[in-house]
């Protein structure tokens, strides 16, 4: 390896993803995952395409899941990218489409593969603070930029911009990308997607690790312009020409075949949200408003780090982030309610 790759290869700082243990009995809130599986016609899915279908290469382009979320989304099939995991469509985003001779923007706090992205890449990035109450400001993203790129809501807050702001983002940054990464919106919010089909230059992410519960199978997609697509079906090709294997293409397609399924697990996860929300206030944490899977949370009162350290201790997992401004912080992925209730029960003996 010459002296410059090996310097820049040693340079780059590797995203650090929350903590993956496979403990039966630990009660795992740190990485939003959906505590309720998958739908079982989901399951059934996979289970027909393992017999069915392992001996043949997938389709290319993931075409039948492009199909099923064209339809769920009620937009045209070339409006539609789909890759391993939003991780993996957002890499290709970062590449594909933002500038490099001009910062990209995006909130500091913000979700943290972002400036892992910008430093793979070598794009220059602006991070732009939340105001006072952890919130995103529209009107701090009127400098010159070579794109920007922001969570709704944002991770890890749990924030939610409205429709009516994004679209005036997309408006005021005509020049550039504005991506909005909805790993979340499931939770709360309202999807920017129809705002796509009026404005070339937003492009939306969503997931099915969250909202849909397949995490495992790592899916994620883009929705924006044709134009904007074919740019990250170039990119991606260069790379692999097979975005996601048979079992991910049989289960993605199942995930939107089953909405009763959704729409239950959705409201559950609402649900045991407030219920969550309510029993930390009870206890003295302040909790942003959250429209996400997760709430994040302090004590005025009680380190954030000592609190985490204290609940890892009785099997509980959630995430703190040592990281300025926020290291005061809990953010607790909603469980089932079981979960909370230990959750609570334990937070109640450190406090
Ligand atoms: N965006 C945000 C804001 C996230 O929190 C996550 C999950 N860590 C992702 C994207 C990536 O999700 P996945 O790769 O599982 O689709």
């Amino acid at each position: 390896m010459s002296r410059f790759w090996s310097d820049f290869v040693h340079s780059l700082e590797p995203y650090v993803p929350g903590e993956q243990p496979r403990g039966h009995n630990l009660v795992k809130l740190n990485t939003n995952e959906n505590p309720f599986g998958p739908s079982p016609k989901v399951l059934e899915a996979i289970r027909m395409a393992t017999t069915e279908r392992l001996r043949l290469y997938p389709v290319p382009d993931g075409g039948p899941l492009k199909q099923a979320i064209a339809d769920y989304h009620n937009v045209p099939a070339e409006s539609v990218f789909v890759g391993n995991g939003s991780d993996e469509v957002l890499a290709h985003v970062f590449n594909a489409l933002f500038k490099h001779d001009k910062p990209v923007l995006f909130p500091d706090v913000t979700y943290s593969f972002y400036p892992v992205y910008c430093q793979l890449y070598e794009i220059e990035s602006v991070l732009v603070p939340l105001n006072a109450d952890f919130e995103i400001d529209i009107t701090d993203y009127q400098r010159d930029n070579g794109g920007i790129i922001l969570p709704n809501p944002n991770a890890p807050t749990g924030c939610l911009l409205s429709l009516d702001d994004i679209r005036r983002m997309v408006e005021m940054n005509r020049d550039s990308v504005v991506v909005i990464d909805e790993a979340y919106i499931d939770f709360g919010g309202e999807t920017a997607i129809p705002l796509t089909q009026r404005f070339p230059n937003l492009l939306v992410t969503q997931t099915l690790s969250k909202s849909r519960s397949l995490a495992g199978m790592r899916i994620g997609f883009a929705i924006g312009h044709p134009e904007l697509i074919e740019a990250l079906v170039r990119v991606k090709d260069s790379f692999n020409s097979y975005p996601l294997d048979s079992l991910a293409i049989a289960a993605g397609v199942a995930a939107y075949q089953d909405e009763a399924y959704f729409k239950q697990c959705q409201q559950q996860v609402i649900t045991e949200r407030e219920w969550l929300t309510q029993s930390l206030q009870e206890l003295g944490f302040e909790v942003l408003p959250s429209a996400a899977n997760f709430v994040f949370t302090r004590h005025p009162q009680h380190d954030a780090a000592t609190l985490a350290a204290g609940l890892r201790d009785k099997g509980v997992i959630v995430r703190h982030f040592k990281k300025p401004r926020i290291d005061q912080f809990l953010r607790i992925s909603i469980g089932n309610h079981t979960e909370n209730q230990l959750l609570m029960s334990q937070l109640d003996l450190l406090i």
